[in-house]
């Protein structure tokens, strides 16, 4: 997991923790299945909100640990070969890898847009640019590369780097997965994906760019009451949030159901996410964006490294999960209650399985993520 989502994470807990304390929302969210417990045991499932961790040991752990029989892994640097090397020993475990766009930073470019990455939206102003990093991308998309997972803009969702990988998605016909979070987060002034709210002519102008939305500003917005940045709500929904409508309108629109951002929303009012769950039961798809070590909410050793060669990626420092930040994660986790010691991945499959007939379970827990990343489960 990338040092950048657990601050994020650190941010929006920080943020929420107050305010959550002694609301209905946490003896909801709190998992009403022990951790010991695996009622979806045997069941196909796929965390596609999976980032990649120091060892296979180590996404082994959680994948076990929390009852998940397979992961879309979201990858530092190019994975093609790593992955490989993964389905070979555990096979039908990794069924895909992807990685997530790179985008201009505020106020212009810095020294990494030179790099020619495909994955630098900033790099490919030019057609030329353009047409060489779908090359390399149809080449990566044979080796196992599903789509952009993750994104975070650091701008508007309608800047000019959204709108090369929105037409990059169509034409090359994957999905981008995106991080929608327009408050700021302390000591890094650069925000990602901003304007969730305004997305709405990028999916019409884009119809065969798959959005899978994710983070605070997406889940916010199963609210009628939530606008962009705003601090979690945590009372019974108000319906005819903006997401409610939007997934029923676009079929290019689809929800990642992972991160505590989306964990404190399908758990403050349970008889709206039955609704809601059984709702959008063919867009929604489960992923944990999970920080603990062990698939129960342990956090054992945290690994201090990912295996990025360094220089490799300029959208990446070398390195990832940082065990400083994963245990001050825990600690806003466990200032809000219920949530002290708890698996994401776990929470939120509790909360699916205890709410949906087995049918609407398997779509949210595989068929919808094997259908828009087009995984590779055989
Ligand atoms: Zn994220
Ligand atoms: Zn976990």
């Amino acid at each position: 997991m990338p040092v950048i989502e657990l601050n994020r994470r650190n941010f929006v807990l920080a943020a929420a923790g107050s305010a959550v304390l002694g609301s209905r929302l946490v003896q909801a969210a709190a998992s009403p299945t022990p951790d010991r417990i695996t009622p979806w045991a045997g069941e196909k499932i796929v965390d596609c909100h999976f980032h990649e961790r120091a060892s296979e040991e180590a996404m082994i752990a959680h994948l076990d640990g929390a009852g998940v029989s397979s992961a879309l892994m979201l990858a530092f640097g190019d994975a093609s070969t790593r992955y490989a090397q993964l389905r070979g020993k555990h096979p039908g475990r990794f069924i895909g890898w992807a990685r997530g766009a790179g985008f201009s930073p505020p106020g212009g470019s810095s020294a990494s847009d030179a790099a020619p990455s495909p994955f630098n939206m900033a790099s490919l102003s030019t057609a030329g640019a353009s047409a060489q990093a779908i090359d390399e991308l149809r080449r990566l998309k044979a080796r196992g590369w599903k789509g952009f997972a993750e994104s975070g803009a650091v701008g508007d969702v309608d800047s000019p780097d959204m709108h090369r990988m929105f037409a990059m998605a169509a034409e090359l016909d994957v999905p981008i997965m995106m991080h929608f979070q327009k408050a700021g987060l302390p000591g890094r002034p650069s925000q990602p994906g901003r304007g969730f709210s305004h997305i709405e002519p990028m999916l019409k102008k884009y119809p065969k760019a798959k959005l899978v939305g994710h983070a605070s500003d997406f889940w916010g917005h199963i609210d009628a009451r939530y606008s962009d940045g705003g601090g979690y709500l945590t009372d019974k929904v108000q319906p005819g949030g903006l997401i409610d409508r939007l997934l029923a309108d676009y079929p290019n629109l689809y929800g990642d159901l992972g991160a505590p951002s989306c964990l404190i929303q399908m758990g403050r009012d349970p008889e709206f996410t039955r609704g809601f769950l059984q709702r959008h039961q063919h867009k929604l798809m489960f992923g944990s964006d999970c920080g603990c070590a062990d698939g129960r909410g342990g956090m054992g050793t945290m690994a201090p490294s990912v295996p990025v060669p360094p220089g490799s990626d300029p959208q990446r420092p070398a390195g990832g999960v940082n065990a400083g930040n994963a245990a001050a994660m825990q600690m806003r986790m466990a200032a809000m209650g219920g949530l002290a010691g708890k698996c994401i991945a776990r929470e939120l499959l509790s909360i699916t399985w205890n709410s949906v007939d087995r049918s609407t379970f398997r779509n949210i827990a595989w068929n919808n993520a094997v259908r828009v990343y087009r995984l590779e489960h055989r």
